[in-house]
């Protein structure tokens, strides 16, 4: 199970390592340090390490674990700040007194877990019950905000049975909680377990899209929604609006665990996300975010195979939760510092650099990694349904969306966020650019909103749409021929197209009135928009200008509706609509005298 150090190149090492497989865990050099095989040749296996290999020499020992590198899975996981394989930050700084670098500080010293922790165990199921793989045993309260659902979880060799025993009251994590009779001899099952991060935690069946992801931002939710159990993509240049996104997602969409994974190179952009994220408050109980929150950051002073891991371990602890029944949000900001840590190691493991310098496994890696989102039929007896969704940062070179990240991500994703630092300068916030943005989710979640909110959403929203590109195209005429080239209709659709850009389209994360935006509030806000363009419209055509319903009280009024209703008062937006209806009946009222 041992073997010897050949050379070392960076972050990587390669052994002669025999029976070494791909993914196995590995202890690198006299100080044991944490590494993963990435590569197999023969009885040859490269490594990469998670820990700074300065001062590790050939011809040093490398010890296999016989394991693939694994996420510790269990109560406490809630509220930790972890790195890339999930050892808790605080603790590797209580162990080594240096912020964030740790060498040879394993899972022995640093647990993901605090396999001691005592919980109280409430069991759900009987003493004689019939139990599958996947079927919940029990549950501990985990924080005042969650409760963490035991489950027999579904390992190798963990076949259908009966419990024998089962467990009621103060148990440590690592105590076994439950005896379960299979056909094969019983089973000892405890509060946690381990799950290789690179494998897919096992489903029944994946549903279709059909419920939105309500996340209180409108140019998403109304414009570009994304589905529970879908993937979307926010690609933007530095000083976009990334960051400031993926929080307004943490803080406000319909999820109830959120994981983000913090990847960041330049100075210390993951720590000072880390140190906005701490401070976060849940917004629908006052209490700290991290209660239903479990954090991985890779900061730059971190060895960059630990940021390749990071995501899976991310999905990994984001997958243990959905099989809970959850509905889970897993973030990773940003894909191109996990993606350029990918290729790093791959050049230094010999692989054949193929666009930028890329692999060519990078469309399977991003692919593998999307593919982890679903809405899904979770494995068990009874039929339960959880779902993740992954909303992931990418930050183009050069804000060039053709590059191998951006173009090779969009074939895997459904939503697509794209912030344009155009608008970011102009302070049109959020900068997702309506143009270019898509959705391939809002066919499948439109029942959604006609059933449940407005019968009309996907007319309205539509329309919307088509005026803010028939606005792009005026205004290339304005450009070249000035505004008197346009039809009175023509010049409709422009202080229409203003309207949904000032009073829909931007949103003040910031401003709790504005932030979020509840759907009932969405639709109404679209409503007077789109109202105030085809009643304005039947108005112009018998002859009112289109600067006379542009001047109207009420019209000037809309773009501050988002800031002036709350959610609780969205009445006042329903008179808000009768108002403008009556207003324009007036002006074509007086145009007929
Ligand atoms: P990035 O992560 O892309 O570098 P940030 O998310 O840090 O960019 O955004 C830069 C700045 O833009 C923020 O500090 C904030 O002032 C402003 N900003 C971005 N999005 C919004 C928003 N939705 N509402 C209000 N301000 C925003």
């Amino acid at each position: 199970m041992s073997g010897r150090i050949e050379y070392i190149s960076g972050p990587v090492v390669k052994a002669d390592l025999p029976g070494a497989r791909l993914y196995e865990l590995v202890f690198v050099g006299e100080l044991k340090l944490f590494g993963e095989v990435v590569r197999v040749q023969g009885d040859k296996a490269f490594i990469q390490v998670y820990e700074d290999t300065t001062g590790i020499k050939p011809g040093e020992p490398v010890v296999r674990s016989g394991e693939p590198l694994s996420a510790w899975l269990g109560p406490g996981l809630l509220g930790r700040i972890y790195d890339g394989v999930q050892r808790p930050l605080k603790l590797i700084f209580e162990t080594t007194k240096t912020p964030f670098v740790a060498r040879g500080i394993g899972y022995d010293q640093a647990p993901p877990l605090d396999l001691k922790a005592e919980y109280d165990f409430k069991p759900v199921v009987k003493q004689g019950s019939e139990i599958w793989p996947g079927d919940i045993l029990g549950v501990v309260q985990e924080t005042s905000l969650i409760e963490h659902r035991i489950m027999y979880p579904p390992l190798p060799g963990n076949t259908p049975g009966t419990v024998e025993w089962i467990a009621e009251g103060k148990y440590r994590v690592d105590d076994v909680i439950a005896r379960i009779r299979t056909k094969h001899g019983v089973v000892e099952v405890k509060m946690w377990h381990k799950w290789p991060v690179r494998r897919p935690r096992p489903f029944k069946e994946k549903l279709p899209p059909v419920e939105p992801l309500i996340t209180g931002v409108r140019t998403i939710d109304t414009m570009f929604p994304v589905a529970k159990g879908g993937a979307a993509s926010i690609p933007g240049p530095f000083g976009s609006g990334k960051t400031v996104t993926i929080r307004t997602l943490f803080l406000y969409a319909q999820a109830r665990i959120v994981v983000p994974v913090l990847c960041g190179e330049r100075g210390n952009e993951a720590a000072d996300a880390l140190q906005g994220l701490l401070k976060l408050k849940d917004p629908f109980t006052g209490k700290s975010l991290l209660e239903r929150t479990s954090i991985i950051v890779n900061t730059s002073n971190m060895p960059v195979a630990a940021r390749e891991a990071s995501i899976y371990t991310g999905a990994t602890i984001g997958e243990y939760f959905r099989d809970m029944g959850y509905d889970v949000l897993v973030s990773a900001d940003s894909t191109s510092r996990w993606a350029e840590a990918m290729r790093e190691v791959a050049l230094r493991i010999g692989e054949m650099p193929s666009e930028e310098g890329y692999p060519a496994y990078l469309p399977t890696r991003l692919a593998e990694f999307y593919e982890r989102a679903g809405r899904v039929i979770l494995i068990g007896r009874e039929e339960r349904v959880g779902s993740l969704t992954i909303a992931a940062s990418v930050s183009p070179p050069g804000g060039d969306f053709t590059e191998p990240v951006t173009s090779n991500t969009l074939r895997f994703i459904g939503a697509f966020w794209p912030l344009s630092p155009r608008l970011a300068y102009s302070r049109h916030y959020p900068a997702i650019d309506w143009l270019m943005g898509f959705s391939r989710y809002v066919d499948t979640v439109q029942e959604w909103w006609i059933k449940g909110v407005d019968p009309e959403w996907r007319r309205m929203r539509d329309t919307l749409q088509t005026v803010l590109s028939r606005e792009a195209e005026l205004q290339e005429i304005v450009r070249i021929l000035g505004t008197e080239a346009l039809s009175e209709a023509e010049k409709h659709i422009l202080n229409t197209a203003f309207l949904i850009r000032e009073g829909f389209l931007k949103q003040d994360a910031f401003n709790p009135v504005d932030t979020p935006s509840s759907p009932k509030k969405q639709v109404l806000l679209m409503k007077i928009i789109y109202t105030y363009y085809t009643e304005g419209l039947k108005a112009v055509e018998s002859g009112v200008a289109a600067s006379a319903l542009r001047e109207l009280d009420i019209v000037k009024r809309i773009p501050r509706l988002r800031m002036e209703v709350t959610n609780d008062k969205v009445e006042e937006l329903e008179k808000a609509l009768e108002a403008l209806k009556a207003s324009i009946a007036e002006l074509v009222a007086k145009r007929a005298v």
